[in-house]
């Protein structure tokens, strides 16, 4: 098939190789020049393991190509489709300007005689679909055509939901090994060319699980407002484990073992982040709000990430009676989770903003993220060409995320590098009891020094 993915950020060029990489003839399209160009060029624009090998392959066989053009991009294509950012407008809600003025765009250029399927996969509101629908009919309303074209035109594309479920970090294996593929449409044509592009991609045809196009919308927010809610509620069954002595790693491998539970998102830590979960959860929650209800859960969702953040903060605060000014500390860990170069709402990010308003100086390190930090905070802050030059005569060492690299280190080399053995570590990577043999002063979250060994 001939396919466009207009925003070729991490869901649309993801979504574009792997599309390319199951035969199909793949143009993304995206404003940003450098990005095009670079890409044209065949370098890769993100960190997303397995991608770059995909996307090589594809450009070398002619599948894979890249243009600012949205009407060079969508010749020729059945299916279009929309990969656009949806950040928080100013009250919370899903910023929809991105897609509707592609969709405006779209109206102008979409031809009454060639069918086509608009996808809308970026993470969107209830009711976008019918808004996109709205915009291109208003803009080829503008072009003053006879009115007989008018109707020709309305039947000639159809509006898709077909959310992404990508976890950066795994973005290629999710894709291309989907548990389900979710597609909203009332369209018995979209509904086949969808089925015949997404079979190639799952076990079993089970795993395409049609519905009308609100249910799909909403499938997505509820599926990232559910994932924000396990985390803050583990964050808060921790603060109450230090409270009581208990310890949150127990009491999650007791939960994980239920199935009706689930074993993933169940790790207590310094909150969410990332381009997703805050603004999915706000999102829905202005969604709720819009249509006079207060979805309650959501507000403590977001009360409760914010706040485990400045607990964190001021556990390395309280550790030095309130006085970090002067102090020199390390970073490990910028990016929101590990496996990507994202930093968007990175907790890190708001942890060296703390640290430096507080007078603190700082020497960052992270596997992938260091080039994106480095544009936002120049030379505020210092950067380590390794995990152990930031440890240098650092006060103690912070971490944010839970890269692998982190998980083992070698604390024998703490001892000559780090200025006092102290690490505040927000992803609780590492045993108390062994940072207490090897005379290391530990905090984490949710695990005061626990007295029994089993
Ligand atoms: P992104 O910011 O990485 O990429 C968006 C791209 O769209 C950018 O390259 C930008 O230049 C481009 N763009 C903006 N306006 C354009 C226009 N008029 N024409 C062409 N290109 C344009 O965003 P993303 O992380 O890929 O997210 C896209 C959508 O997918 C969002 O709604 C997001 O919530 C959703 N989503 C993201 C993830 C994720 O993990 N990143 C996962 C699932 C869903």
């Amino acid at each position: 098939m001939k396919i466009a993915v207009i925003g070729t950020g991490y869901v649309g060029l993801v979504s574009g190789t792997c599309f390319a990489e199951t035969g199909n003839q793949v143009t993304c399209v995206d404003i940003d020049k450098a990005k095009v160009e670079k890409l044209s060029s065949g370098q890769i624009t993100i960190y997303e393991p397995g991608l770059e090998k995909l996307f090589e392959r594809n450009i070398k066989e002619g599948r894979l190509k890249f243009t600012t053009s949205l009407e060079e991009g969508i010749d020729g294509a059945q299916i279009i489709f929309l990969a656009l950012p949806t950040p928080p407008g100013e009250d919370g809600s899903a910023d929809l300007k991105y897609i509707l003025g592609v969709a405006a765009d779209l109206g102008k250029l979409l031809k009454p005689d060639e069918f086509k399927v608009i996808v809308d996969k970026s993470t969107v509101p209830v009711g976008t679909a019918d808004k996109v629908r709205d915009a291109i009919l208003k803009s080829f309303a503008e072009l003053n055509l006879p009115p007989s074209t008018f109707y020709s035109f309305s039947e000639a594309f159809e509006i898709v939901s077909n959310p992404e479920f990508l976890r950066e970090g795994a973005a290629v294996e999710d894709f291309m090994k989907p548990d389900r593929v979710v597609i909203g449409t009332h369209s018995d044509s979209a509904r086949k060319m969808m089925e015949q592009l997404y079979l190639p991609f799952v076990q079993d045809e089970s795993s395409l699980i049609f519905m009308d196009i609100r249910s799909a919308e909403l499938t997505k927010y509820a599926a990232n407002t559910f994932l924000a809610t396990k985390i803050s509620f583990m964050n808060e069954m921790a603060q109450l484990c230090e409270r009581v002595g208990a310890n949150i790693d127990m009491v999650k491998s007791g939960l994980a073992s239920d199935p009706r539970i689930g074993r993933f998102f169940l790790n207590a830590g310094l909150g969410y982040g990332g381009s997703c979960l805050p603004k999915d959860v706000k999102a829905l929650a202005r969604s709720a709000n819009e249509v006079n209800y207060n979805f309650k859960i959501l507000h403590a969702v977001m009360e409760v990430n914010r706040l485990q953040k400045q607990f964190f903060i001021d556990k390395i605060s309280d550790y030095y009676h309130g006085d970090l000014n002067g102090k020199h500390f390390a970073i490990w860990g910028l990016a929101f989770k590990p496996n990507t170069d994202d930093i968007r709402e990175a907790p890190a990010l708001e942890v060296i903003d703390c640290m430096l308003k507080e007078g603190a100086t700082l020497t960052v390190f992270d596997p992938e993220a260091m080039g994106h930090v480095e544009k936002v905070y120049g030379d505020k802050i210092q950067y380590a060409a390794g995990q152990y030059d930031a440890l240098s005569d650092a006060d103690a060492l912070i971490i944010c995320t839970e890269w692998a690299e982190f998980r083992t280190p070698d604390f024998n080399r703490f001892e000559k590098l780090l200025g006092a053995k102290v690490i505040f570590d927000g992803r609780n990577l590492y045993d108390p009891i062994k940072m207490k043999d090897f005379g290391i002063n530990y905090e984490s979250i949710g695990r005061p020094l626990v007295k029994y060994k089993f």
